[in-house]
């Protein structure tokens, strides 16, 4: 009897190993950590939308700020911490924007981390003429230029060619997908320049105020022409003296459009706008403060069209 059992045994181990070798085939074990997306932790929101794009089922991505909150005046919470701790790569804007997110990196980022700067080699406006901003200084004081590159795609071609860059050196096995992804994107962005581009060339003035000095490139981009800034800094409020200014000049030069941001205090856009018989639109400088605007393409289709509609009545 115990021969017979042996016997078996010898008769159905290879059997069993053949079918166990069949299982691991068609089932194949998962190896730990292969199937895990990226985290990805961005300051605003615009990059998060962007890694997304480029990023796809391999990315998990989250905005220390959202839409409704200011780039300039951000406090960060606790569980921005715990974001970066685990995150494998972080995407900035630079320019001494997010001077709120540094003791962030130094006290909670892990050794592996990779931080990138998505404004190297975009060609920056450098505002700190008469209208200064002071984002622009970095955080060694240098003055380095406007720092609202993203509101221009033109840019932000550039800024998803580096996060493209960031996800391949974290991620090479994914590498064709981020390419491509990229590529795709980056034609959608011409496409709806061009469109956009085409209604704004058929007005005949394009003259507006803006809220705080978040519109250079936008304005180059598109040809609007930006004639004064209610805000030069966020946190500072206007004198009655650049009120009584801005209105003057608003008469004076016939400026019929008052843009106002969300994310801002609306008294002064709306004293202007009774004072003078301008209207006031609202366009955001973030993805997601005005509802259907979470995406970056359908942020600057509608800050495109809102400006235009405005302008044309
Ligand atoms: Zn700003």
């Amino acid at each position: 009897m115990k021969k017979l059992r042996i016997s078996l045994v010898f008769f159905f181990r290879p059997l069993l190993s053949t079918a166990v070798l069949l299982f691991l085939a068609i089932f194949p074990m998962p190896v730990i950590g292969a199937a895990e997306p990226i985290r990805v932790v961005a300051t605003l929101p615009v990059l998060k939308d962007l890694v997304e794009v480029v990023g796809g089922r391999h990315v998990q991505a989250a905005s220390l700020i959202s839409g409704f909150e200011s780039e300039h005046t951000y406090r960060p919470k606790p569980s921005d911490l715990i974001l970066i701790q685990k995150a494998r790569l972080l995407l900035k804007i630079g320019l001494g924007l997010e001077t709120w997110v540094e003791p962030l990196i130094a006290n909670a980022a892990p050794a592996n981390l990779l931080a990138v700067t998505t404004s190297k080699g975009v060609e920056l406006i450098d505002d700190h003429g008469a209208d200064a901003h002071a984002d622009g200084h970095g955080a060694d004081g240098h003055v380095e230029g406007n720092p609202h590159i993203w509101l221009d795609p033109e840019n932000v071609k550039i800024m998803v060619n580096h996060i493209r860059d960031g996800l391949i050196k974290v991620d090479a096995v994914h590498e064709e997908d981020y390419r491509e992804n990229a590529v795709i994107y980056i034609e959608r962005l011409s496409e709806l320049q061009k469109a956009l581009q085409a209604k704004v060339a058929v007005l005949k003035t394009r003259k507006i105020i803006t809220h705080h000095p978040a519109w250079p490139y936008f304005a180059r981009r598109f040809g609007f022409v930006i004639k004064g800034n209610i805000l030069r800094q966020i946190g500072s409020g206007a004198s009655a003296k650049t009120i009584g200014k801005l209105i003057r000049q608003i008469k004076a030069e016939k400026i019929r459009v008052i843009v106002s941001e969300p994310q801002l205090n609306q008294k002064i856009p709306e004293i202007l706008a009774e004072e003078t018989g301008a209207r006031i639109v609202s366009l955001s400088p973030l993805p997601g403060a005005i509802p259907g605007t979470a995406r970056y393409l359908d942020l600057i289709r509608y800050n495109v069209e809102s400006l235009v509609s405005a302008l044309e009545k």
